[in-house]
Formats: structure tokens, sequence, C-alpha cells
């Protein structure tokens, strides 16, 4: 029995780990296409790499993930993020958790993680191979034959895809009798050039809803140079990541700047004001504790005092505070972090073993499956938990 795995990303590394470690005798082996292991890992998180989030609890967990939520439950009872948690910590790696729940290593580097990673694979003695392209695989009677670039073919057992969104990979899986859901961008920005807003860039507020079509979503809303970002959006993105992708990023979406009034409520509130202060304008009294300039840009008559508004004024307001209308034409690539959703359709995979359903011996883990979360620390939990699983399963059938 040996194992090689497709992929040296968070999801492979963290397999082969984890199958090593309960069967050290079996050879297990990660091929990688690049002169790097675990490239995405350097670079998330900004440089620090958000390893998970601060959810214990696998119900609410699983709410994260527009794609993958009923699959990924049981295997979150499992390994979750208090395991990650438990991981990285008795491999001397503190994570702290920010006040939005992310979870960064202490040191605020991604290098601590890769470190952390490779020692214990150097450790195990996992075998790692750089520059090693799988361009194709086939099913043997006795596993899979592995056909690299420029290099002779490769056979194992069992084979764990690791490969995250790479076409590579999606077409071995394909290959070996699986179907795919399409691959479409998730985790981006709004592109808004009409936006009066621009100018403002770097204005954010604490809470926005959002909504695009059947898509709503409320969080802190971060106004950009080419359109809006934030927690808001991006969410936004991720849940309507194909709906989106079908309007080809131009539609409008809609703004609520006070989520907490309804329409009703926000213009009886602008009533009242004017009662009780007619000389002042509106933009001093800033009754919604906006940011000033993004006030004023939202009012259109910061001068006038409420005496002179008009009821239809005041309406025009209040219905613009609760429906803002924009028109989103193209998307921006977020920096922090971004994921593809679709690839392998996950009910031909066996959640309880990542085991697939249509090849024995084939097992999958990460974004190669059609599982992708919001922001937040969620994408990486995906392939530390499927890895697990996977690594795992692999070592104990061959132990029974
Ligand atoms: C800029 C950025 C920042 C991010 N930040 C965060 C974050 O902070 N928190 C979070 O949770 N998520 C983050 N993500 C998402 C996260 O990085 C991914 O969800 C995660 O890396 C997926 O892991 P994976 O191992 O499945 O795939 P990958 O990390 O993509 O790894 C797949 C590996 O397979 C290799 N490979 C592909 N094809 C072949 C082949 N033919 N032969 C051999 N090897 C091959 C690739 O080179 C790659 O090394 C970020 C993503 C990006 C792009």
């Amino acid at each position: 029995m040996n194992l090689i795995v497709m992929g040296g990303g968070a999801a492979g590394i963290f397999s082969a780990l984890a199958a090593k470690k309960l069967h050290p005798e079996m050879p297990v082996l990660v091929l990688e296409k690049t002169a790097v292991l675990l490239s995405k890992v350097k670079i998330s998180g900004g440089g620090r790499c958000n390893v998970t989030h601060a959810c214990f609890d696998p119900g609410q967990l699983v709410k994260n993930y527009p794609r993958g939520e009923k699959e990924l439950l049981g295997p979150f009872h499992r390994f979750q993020p208090r395991d990650t948690l438990e991981w990285f910590e008795s491999r001397g790696v503190k994570l702290k958790t920010e006040s939005d729940g992310r979870m960064f290593p202490m040191t605020d580097s991604s290098s601590t993680i890769i470190d952390c990673l490779l020692s214990e694979a150097r450790k195990l003695g996992v075998e790692l191979r750089l520059r090693q392209r799988v361009e194709k695989i086939e099913g043997t009677e006795k596993g899979f034959t592995l056909y690299l670039k420029d290099l002779p073919p490769l056979s194992c057992t069992h084979l764990i895809l690791a490969s995250g969104s790479s076409p590579e990979g999606l077409a071995c899986a394909e290959a070996l009798g699986h179907n795919l859901q399409p691959p479409v961008p998730s985790l981006f920005t709004f592109n808004v050039p009409t936006s009066p807003l621009k100018e403002l860039s770097g204005v954010s507020v604490e809470s926005a809803t959002v909504t695009i079509g059947p898509y709503v979503q409320t969080g802190p809303l971060l106004i950009t140079h080419f359109g809006f970002s934030g927690p808001a959006v991006l969410k936004l993105s991720a849940w309507g990541a194909r709906y989106l992708h079908d309007q080809n990023y131009r539609t409008e979406f809609f703004i609520n700047w006070v989520p907490k009034l309804s329409q009703e409520q926000l213009l009886q509130k602008l009533f009242q004001l004017k009662e009780q202060s007619p000389q002042k304008t509106l933009f001093a009294l800033n009754p919604f504790y906006f940011p000033k300039n993004l006030w004023k840009q939202l009012l259109n008559f910061s001068e006038k005092s409420l005496a002179h508004l008009s009821k239809k004024e005041l309406q025009e307001l209040a219905q613009k505070l609760h429906a803002d209308r924009y028109l989103m034409e193209g998307k921006t690539t977020h920096k922090e972090e971004f994921v593809t959703c679709g690839g392998v359709t996950l009910k031909e995979v066996d959640f309880k073993t990542m085991q697939s359903k249509v090849c024995p011996g084939l097992y999958f883990a990460g974004e190669i499956l059609d599982i992708d979360g919001v922001t937040g620390g969620f994408n990486f939990q995906n392939a530390w938990t499927t890895g697990y699983i996977a690594g795992t399963s692999i070592s104990l059938e061959g132990r029974s």
C-alpha cells in the first residue's frame, strides 16, 4: 500500500501528514508542480494567514459555506476549528483571535504556519517532490498510474487529489469518472464606475445591508476607488457567485445604509428631528452617526435647515438611505483572499472518508471539491478538515 498526493497546498500537505502519522510504515509522497510548497498559505490573509475562524459549533460553522454546507456538517464533527487550534498549538504555534473571529498565528506571519507544516512533514518522513506536474492519471487493477511532465510515470494504490482549482486536477478527476461543477470566481469586490462615492475611498460603515437579486448580506462596508468592498460585499460575492457570473457581473444592487430601521421608521425619525430641531441642518445633526464626508454625499441638501425641507424631500432621503441603488459593472479580485466556486460534484464523494463513490482508492481534499467558504478562515478550515479525513481514512484502511 502506498499513497500519492497530487498538490502541495494546505489540503495536500495536511492529508499527507494525517496519513503518515497514523500509518508510519506507509510510503506517502506529495507531488507539487511548482517549485514552492504551500504557496497560497504564504500569501494568504495579506501574508498573515487567516488559519481558521473561532466558530466551534459545527452547526453554525457550516453556515459560512455557500457550497458544502450540508456535506461538511459530519466532517466538522470530526475535525473543526478547535482541532485546528489544538493541532497547531501542540506543535508550538499559538493562534490568536481577532474581534471578528478570524484566527491568525501570534507572529502575524504565514511563514510560521508553513514552517510548522513542513517540519512536521520532515519529522514524519513524508516525501515532498517539487516541479512534478501530474498530466494524466489512469486507473489500474492495483490502483493508479500517474503520468508526469518530462518524468517517468509513478504508481500508487491510493491517491488523494488536492490540486485546488487547477484545471489539470479537475481534468484528472473527470477522467476518473467524476462530474464537475463549472469553476467560477468567488470572493471579489464590486466595480461601480458611476458611483458618486468613489472619491471617499477608504471610508467605511460598521453595518450596511447589500442586496443583489435574491442575495442579501449585512456587515461592514468599505468604499474603494473602484466601488465597494468589505465583508458585506465579499460575502455577497460568495453567496451570489454563480448568479453574478450569469449576469456577467453587470447588475443593479441596493445598499441599505441604516439596516436597523425600516423605511417607515427612518421617515418617522426624520419627521421627529424636523419637529424637534427645525433650525438645524440634517448634516450637523448626523442622526445615524455616518462618517461626515459620506453623510454629506448621501444628503443632497447639506446646507438647508430642517424647517426648509419638504415632506417629499424627507421621503426621498428615507428611500435613499433604505435602498440606495448602484450599478455593478465588473469585479476586482480581492487581494487578501479569493477562491473558486465549483469543482468535483459533492454527491459523488463519501464525506465519511473523502473517498470517491465512483472510483475506489481515489480521495479528495480541499478546493478541488465544489466547496467554498466566505472570507474569514473558512476556506483553510475546509482544507484542514477534508485533508485530515482523507489522510486518516486511508491509513486506517491500511492498518485494518
Ligand atoms: C491571495 C489569497 C489569499 C487567501 N487567504 C486565505 C486566508 O487567509 N484564509 C483562508 O481560509 N483562505 C484563504 N485563501 C483561500 C485558500 O488559500 C484556499 O482555499 C486553499 O489554499 C485551498 O487549499 P488547497 O490545498 O485545496 O489548494 P491550493 O492551495 O491551491 O493547492 C493546490 C496545489 O496543487 C498544486 N497543483 C495543481 N495542479 C497540479 C498538478 N497538475 N501537479 C502537481 N501539483 C499541482 C498547485 O501548484 C498547488 O500548490 C486565500 C486564497 C488566495 C488566492
